[in-house]
C-alpha cells in the first residue's frame, strides 16, 4: 500500500529540438521525454486496471462490487471536485484496497499551465482525497495524458512518486453499446495498463454502464486465465526476487 519507492523523474537535461518532437512527447502515452512515467502492469501475468474522472456515485459503487467479485484491485485517478462532493465514496474505494491517484482538481490541459497553477491543481485534489481518506496519493495522471516539461519539475519538487499513463485506452468516454467496448477489450494482453473511466470530468452521475458491462464480460475470463490485477502502488514496490515472480 505504501508506494514508497522513489522513481526518478529526471528528464536528463534534454534540450528539446523541434516542435514535432515536443508535440509528440506531450501527447504520446509512450513518451518519457517530459518525465519518467509508469505505463505498464509490470508482469506479463498482470493487467493493471485504472479508472479516471471519478468518483461517480452512479457507477463507482457497482464497479467496486464487481472488482471484489473477482478479487481485482485497481487504481482510481480521481478529480478533486468530484472527490469533494462524494467523500464517503472516496473512503470506500480506499477501504476496499484500491489505490487512489491524483487527476487534478478540475481536469485542465496541463501543457500550457504554469508550474504554480499545476501545483494548485494537484494540491486542491490532494486536499479533497486526504480529507476523505487521511492518506495522500503519491501518483498522478495528467488529464488527457497531456504534459509539458514543467510537470516533471513540479512532480520532482513535490516529492511525487511519479505519473501514470497507460498502454491502451478503451475509448469509453462516451456512452456506447457495451458490445463495442467488449470487442476492443479482446485485444488486451498481459502486461498492459488500461485506461478506463468510472466518471466524467464535466458532469457527475455520468453513464458508464458500458464500462461495467464490459468488465462483467472480461473480468471472469481474465481471472480464469490467471491474470493478476495490481494497483499502481503494487507496481511501485521494489522488484520481487526472480523465484517469487
Ligand atoms: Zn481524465
Amino acid at each position: 500500500m505504501s508506494g514508497q519507492t522513489a522513481i526518478s523523474l529526471t528528464t536528463g537535461g534534454l534540450v528539446l529540438g523541434g516542435a514535432g518532437v515536443c508535440t509528440w512527447a506531450a501527447v504520446s502515452p509512450s513518451s518519457d521525454l517530459f518525465g519518467r512515467a509508469v505505463r505498464r502492469a509490470g508482469s506479463p501475468r498482470a493487467i493493471a486496471l485504472t479508472f479516471d474522472d471519478g468518483p461517480n456515485p452512479a457507477v463507482t459503487p457497482a464497479l467496486l462490487d464487481l472488482l471484489d467479485r473477482y478479487r481485482a484491485r485497481a487504481t482510481f485517478f480521481m478529480i478533486g471536485r468530484h472527490a469533494r462532493s462524494s467523500p464517503d465514496l472516496v473512503r470506500e474505494v480506499a477501504a476496499r484496497g484500491h489505490a487512489i491517484g491524483n487527476h487534478t482538481d478540475t481536469h485542465p490541459n496541463l501543457i500550457w499551465l504554469s508550474p504554480a497553477r499545476i501545483e494548485e491543481q494537484l494540491a486542491r485534489c490532494q486536499d479533497a482525497i486526504s480529507a476523505a481518506t487521511k492518506m495522500a496519493p503519491r501518483w498522478m495522471r495528467p488529464p488527457y495524458g497531456f504534459r509539458g516539461p514543467q510537470l516533471a519539475r513540479v512532480l520532482r519538487r513535490g516529492g511525487w512518486a511519479g505519473m501514470a499513463l497507460w498502454t491502451r485506452a478503451m475509448f469509453d468516454w462516451k456512452p456506447q453499446p457495451p458490445e463495442r467496448m467488449i470487442g476492443r477489450m479482446a485485444r488486451v494482453r498481459g502486461g498492459e495498463m488500461l485506461l478506463m473511466h468510472d466518471g466524467d470530468h464535466r458532469i457527475q452521475n455520468s453513464d458508464r454502464s458500458h464500462v461495467l458491462r464490459s468488465l462483467e464480460h472480461w473480468l471472469p475470463r481474465w481471472a480464469d486465465d490467471g491474470f493478476e490485477f495490481p494497483t499502481i502502488d503494487d507496481l511501485a514496490r521494489p522488484p520481487l526476487p526472480a523465484a517469487a515472480n
